[in-house]
């Protein structure tokens, strides 16, 4: 590993000021990707590296106005842990407990995953299916876009080089939504996706039928992407196992995998349809478990 610069952050200021100062600078949270990145292609070794893993101000998880906000920060085992998160969002939890072994985890963080920004990535789709906003500091203050934009390609994301990720937001109005996720990989643990997916959906209780329908696909496209067309044939149809299943088969349209050496499109294609279901399934008995609790109180 060549040697560089480094400087650790107080806070996500402090950290916005280190990057501005001594440009060009890589970000350094739980240094599981940018560690391994350092050591197999020195010549990308950056001449200065900022280390934000001490900002306390990045690391909350809270329910507020906004809806719940997640600081870049926190690690995937914190999202495992919180019952905030376990009550409002189990897809998430679901999503960082495949993601890596414990010790990954542990020091991973959700802003350090979603800025290596790969097709596979773990954390992507369940918050792109609940419309997760991402909030960005740079010298000129705060901006936010949806998540589904903060992926441009594959690795590359819509930060400036000067600029941090600060907080995941799902909108309040989508608090509780019910969400669903699944990863298909070579192995249960330790493995890259070869297809992961999420659906979140509502159901009309009277009229047994789907709106405000998500579907959101991994490792199947150059970023995460929404599977667009099935989600439009669901909207105002019946929730039923024959409409998942032909929302599945749709959702096909919008992934372009590609063939690797882990698997071929078509069966990329297959799982498609398969996680696309059932996620949609799941999501389905998950709000109708819901209301039934609600009924009983
Ligand atoms: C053994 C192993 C298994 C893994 N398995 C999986 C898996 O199954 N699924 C999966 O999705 N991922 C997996 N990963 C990838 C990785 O663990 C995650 O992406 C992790 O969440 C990255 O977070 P980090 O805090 O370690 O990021 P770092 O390594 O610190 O940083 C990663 C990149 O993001 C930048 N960065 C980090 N935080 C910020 C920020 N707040 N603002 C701006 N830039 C930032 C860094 O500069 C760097 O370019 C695995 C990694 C390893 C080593």
């Amino acid at each position: 590993m060549r040697a560089f610069e480094y400087f650790t952050a107080t806070d996500s200021k402090h950290a916005v000021a280190l990057l501005a100062e001594h440009a060009p600078a890589r970000v350094l949270a739980g240094g599981t990707d940018l560690l391994a990145d350092l050591k197999s292609s020195p010549s990308h070794a950056p001449k200065t590296v900022v280390d934000i893993s001490r900002a306390a101000d990045m690391r909350g998880i809270e329910v507020n106005a906004r809806g719940l906000c997640i600081g870049a920060l926190v690690t995937h085992s914190e999202i495992m842990a919180s019952t905030v998160i376990r009550d409002l969002f189990p897809a998430l939890a679901d999503a960082a407990h495949t993601i890596g072994a414990v010790q990954t985890r542990n020091l991973g963080t959700l802003g350090g995953n979603l800025v290596t920004a790969v097709p596979s990535v773990d954390s992507g789709p369940t918050l792109v299916a609940l419309d997760a906003q991402v909030t960005i500091a740079g010298p000129a203050g705060h901006r936010t876009m949806p998540l589904s934009e903060f992926f441009v390609a594959p690795r590359r994301t819509a930060l400036k080089p000067d600029e941090l990720l600060v907080e995941i937001v799902i909108p309040a109005e989508n608090l509780g939504k019910p969400a669903h996720f699944l990863k298909m990989g070579l192995r249960k643990g330790q493995a890259l996706a070869l297809v992961n997916a999420a659906s979140s959906l509502r159901i009309d209780a009277k009229k047994n039928t789907c709106k405000d329908v998500r579907i959101a696909l991994g490792a199947v496209a150059p970023t995460v992407v929404r599977a667009k067309t099935a989600e439009k044939f669901l909207e105002g149809r019946a929730a039923t196992a024959e409409n998942f299943a032909e929302a599945g088969r749709l959702a096909v349209a919008d992934a372009k995998p590609i063939s690797d050496m882990r698997a071929s499109a078509d069966y990329r294609k297959d799982l498609v349809a398969v996680l696309a279901k059932r996620t949609l399934e799941a999501a389905c008995a998950q709000s109708k478990a819901a209301k039934q609790k609600g009924a009983r109180k």
